[in-house]
């Protein structure tokens, strides 16, 4: 347990009402959404501002104490779990948007803003944020997993669209990294530094996000193929056309028909392509829509859905949302192992294939985010049924392996956190080497999110 003179001084940094040490709020700091082991900070505190991280950091590191920045708590590797205790900081109450740069099209926020309510302001101003991992991520959360979603296909991830961020390092000191500016060539790319660090470098009190405008209109199709090799085809086909889908989902045939159980609704069950693209007029996405059509029957699909207009994409994109609820609704008791590889688009349909052998046998879903060579798998099990547990790691071993060879990566967008640090020394090798250089210069007492990223 923390030393109550420990607790007192806490509480001269935040007030009395932002230091907790309450078995609930500790347990609720103690997992994220993933299976990995729960582990309870001894402490939870709720900045408000910049200074208050920055004297906290500062107090900790000067007694060697370790602190794990907290968004929502939304990971899938264990990324935010305080493995070594200490302090869990939660970014709930620094959830200000504090200037929206409408002709630069640009945003100033707090960490603790969820994007999703970021995104309906925006709106207000004919502009989005358009990383969408789903759930209801902070933009601090996003950053430090780099997180990515649906539209990166046409749109990116997190780490393009960061401008400018406000760090506090572990020794307590507040830098400012990057510019306002469109362009810039000026030194080494410490926003790239802290974009994906996952809270083991230094603490992002603030940010400047870069936005793009509104797309003015939609279309989108649900295409249905008679097996997985036709459908990933199909992602290449689209992919080298010359057509900009602004996003491409494959979801396999057992995928369908846990959503047509979940939500009593009767789609094929047969692997799925479901694809949006924006633009202006009805017209020109008509045209887009012919050629889409034309290939997606190139490769053999026996099924089109297909609609123009806000109402009818989502009429068309409703089954996605929520897939891996369905998922855990539809075996209560299991828990997920989310896996999660990205490969380079040319080796999307091997990987799937590679994928859907692995996982035979097993209670597996294959979805995920097809445009960007994304895969994900959904396994689900009970970590303390050892026998069956094991077949489950070994199969997200051999996947990840697989993904590496095919010189793509052992984690897409869920991050490194617990789940994939044993496979940064293949992937990285030397790099790694250097990644743990840099963490010493920043963090030479280890205090920040400790055990996440190396062995
Ligand atoms: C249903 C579901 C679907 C998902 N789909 C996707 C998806 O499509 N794409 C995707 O990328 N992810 C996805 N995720 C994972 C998750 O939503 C993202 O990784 C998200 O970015 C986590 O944000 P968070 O606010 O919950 O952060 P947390 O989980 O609380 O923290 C994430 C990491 O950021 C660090 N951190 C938090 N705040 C700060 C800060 N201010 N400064 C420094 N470090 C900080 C934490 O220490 C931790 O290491 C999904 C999760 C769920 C549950």
């Amino acid at each position: 347990m923390i030393d109550i003179k420990y607790i007192n001084e806490l509480k001269s940094i935040f007030g009395d009402d932002w230091v907790s040490e309450g078995t609930s709020i500790r347990e609720l700091h103690s997992h994220d959404e993933s299976f990995h082991s729960h582990t309870m900070p001894d402490v939870v505190v709720w900045p408000h501002t910049t200074e208050q991280v920055s004297k906290v950091v500062k107090w900790a590191n000067e007694r060697d104490m370790p602190i794990t920045p907290w968004g929502v708590g939304t990971s899938l590797e264990g990324n935010p779990i305080p493995v070594h205790k200490g302090i869990s900081m939660d970014f709930q109450e620094m959830n200000k948007i504090l200037a929206i740069h409408r002709e630069d099209f640009q945003v100033d926020v707090q960490p603790g803003v969820v994007y999703k309510e970021m995104n309906k302001i925006l709106g207000h101003h004919g502009l989005f944020f358009p990383p969408d991992p789903g759930a209801a991520a902070t933009i601090g959360g996003m950053i430090a997993n780099n997180a990515s979603g649906i539209r990166t296909v046409k749109y990116g991830a997190t780490k393009d669209y960061i401008m400018k961020l406000t760090v506090v390092l572990p020794d307590g000191r507040i830098i400012y990294v990057g510019n306002r500016a469109r362009k810039s060539s000026s030194g080494y790319n410490l926003c790239s530094l802290f974009t994906g660090s996952e809270g083991t470098l230094g603490i992002i009190t603030e940010a400047t996000l870069r936005l793009v405008g509104l797309p003015s209109n939609f279309m989108a199709v649900r295409a249905v193929f008679p097996t997985v090799l036709d459908a990933t085809n199909t992602v290449f086909s689209i992919m080298s056309s010359g057509l900009v889908p602004s996003a491409m989902e494959f979801l396999d045939d057992k995928v369908i028909e846990i959503l047509n159980r979940d939500r009593g609704i009767s789609l094929h069950e047969m692997p799925t392509l479901l694809m949006e693209f924006n633009g202006f007029s009805a017209t020109g996405l008509k045209e887009e829509m012919g050629y889409v059509e034309e290939i997606c029957l190139e490769n053999r699909s026996v099924f089109l859905d297909k609609g123009i207009g806000a109402a009818e994409r989502a009429r068309l994109w409703e089954m996605r949302h929520l897939t891996l609820e369905s998922i855990k609704r539809s075996h209560a008791g299991l828990l997920p192992l989310i896996m999660d590889v990205a490969v380079p688009l040319s080796r999307y349909s091997e990987i799937v294939a590679f994928v859907k052998e692995e996982v035979k046998g097993l209670v597996a879903y294959i979805f995920g985010h097809a445009g960007d060579g994304n895969v994900h798998v959904v396994v689900m099990g009970k970590p303390d049924d050892i026998e069956r547990w094991v077949l489950i790691e070994k199969a997200n071993r051999n996947i990840v392996l697989k993904a590496i060879e095919f010189e793509g990566t052992c984690t897409g967008e869920h991050g490194v956190g617990i789940g994939k640090r044993r496979f940064l020394p293949i992937e990285h090798g030397e790099g790694l080497v250097l990644m743990k250089n840099i963490k010493t210069l920043l963090d030479p007492n280890n205090i920040m999110n400790p055990e996440k990223f190396f062995v």
